[in-house]
């Protein structure tokens, strides 16, 4: 076991006199963490929407309170009662029941079952890895259902949605990256310049997903999409995908509705791919790590990165639930 410092901070979610759910900066002993093999000590977390919700209490992300957000976290072995990891080894974990069925990275240490634990990547280090965090993962995901839809780029436009947030910026970068025509959907028409940056050849509004007519067909424009938000945008943008294209699903800031006809599926071809990050197959978690780390790496623009403390989250988690948050938020936990 190494020098693990006690008592320690961590940011816990819990229900006040009144009955809303805060967070405050509490101190914690390893005996507090949930039982596990490998205590990790967390030198950054992030910020995702799923821990803007946490952070509420949201019983769809939350399995009981007192709780420990952070659904994402990078440092290294600080202690280990399994074979595979050992005292120093730099790790991280994201998904699984992280800060969500169990106490998660807002936390100067976490306890985690030993096969939750990936080795850090080689060419990636912890501030890297957390730039990336369950945002830049989920992205991989999209990017490999549509590389693995035999979708070239000269297939024609990709669109992405919510392109400003984590799980778009990182599609819209890894995707030009590898020579794709990225068409980025975003409300922030000041973060044109950055999403250019980024790789996007276009940038549209939010209006240009927004057809609510039920026609069950629309005129096909793009070859695939990456759709971070749901509802509205993704039934537009199902109904305007090119032949056998292919549109993957992962969110639903817009929407959790889908409004639909089999149209799209019987006469165009159209795949719906769907992608959960949080219980992804380990074969695949290795493979989107390994793809982040050297064919897919992307240093993200440090003016898409913002670096907060721990007492620093509520009012983060605040400007995420009102969609005004750029990029990634990478917390440190202090
Ligand atoms: P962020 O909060 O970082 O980004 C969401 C983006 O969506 C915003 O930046 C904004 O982009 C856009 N947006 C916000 N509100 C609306 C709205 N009402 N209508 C249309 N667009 C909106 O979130 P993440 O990138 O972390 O996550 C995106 C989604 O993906 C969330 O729903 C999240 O729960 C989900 N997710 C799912 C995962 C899975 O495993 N299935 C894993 C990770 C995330 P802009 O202003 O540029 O339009």
């Amino acid at each position: 076991m190494s020098d693990i410092q006690e008592p320690f901070v961590a940011l816990v979610a819990d229900k006040s006199s009144d009955g809303e759910v805060t967070t405050k900066l509490s101190e914690l002993k390893l005996a507090d963490l949930p039982a596990g093999d490998v205590v990790v000590e967390v030198a950054y977390s992030s910020l995702n929407y799923k821990d803007a919700l946490a952070c509420g209490g949201h019983p769809g992300v939350v399995r009981s309170l007192p709780h420990v957000p952070g659904i994402d976290c990078a440092g290294t072995v600080a202690a280990s009662n399994s074979d595979d990891w050992k005292v120093g080894d730099p790790v991280l974990v994201t998904g699984y029941g992280l800060g969500a069925e169990q106490w998660g990275g807002y936390s100067q240490y976490v306890r985690v079952p030993a096969d939750w634990v990936v080795a850090m990547p080689e060419g990636l280090d912890a501030r890297h890895a957390m730039t990336i965090g369950t945002a830049g993962f989920t992205a991989a995901q999209s990017v490999a259902a549509i590389v693995g839809s035999d979708i070239q780029p000269d297939r024609g436009p990709v669109v992405v949605t919510g392109a400003t947030g984590g799980v778009g910026m990182w599609s819209v970068a890894i995707l030009a990256k590898l020579g794709y025509e990225v068409t980025a959907v975003s409300g922030k028409p000041e973060q044109i310049p950055l999403l250019k940056k980024l790789g996007a050849a276009e940038v549209v509004g939010r209006e240009a997903v927004n057809d609510t007519s039920d026609r069950p067909l629309l005129k096909s424009k793009w070859a695939a999409a990456v759709d971070t938000v749901g509802g509205t945008p993704l039934t537009t943008i199902l109904r305007s995908t090119l032949h056998r294209g292919c549109v993957t699903a992962c969110g639903l800031v817009a929407g959790a509705d889908l409004p639909l006809t089999v149209h799209p599926f019987i006469l165009r071809g159209v795949t719906l791919a769907g992608v959960d990050s949080a219980k992804c197959p380990r074969p695949m978690r290795l493979e989107m790590w390994k793809h982040l780390s050297t064919d897919w790496k992307v240093d993200l623009p440090e003016d898409c990165l913002t670096e907060i403390t721990l007492s620093e989250v509520p009012n983060r988690v605040k400007e995420i639930m009102a969609g005004k948050v750029v990029g990634r938020t990478l917390v440190v936990p202090k």
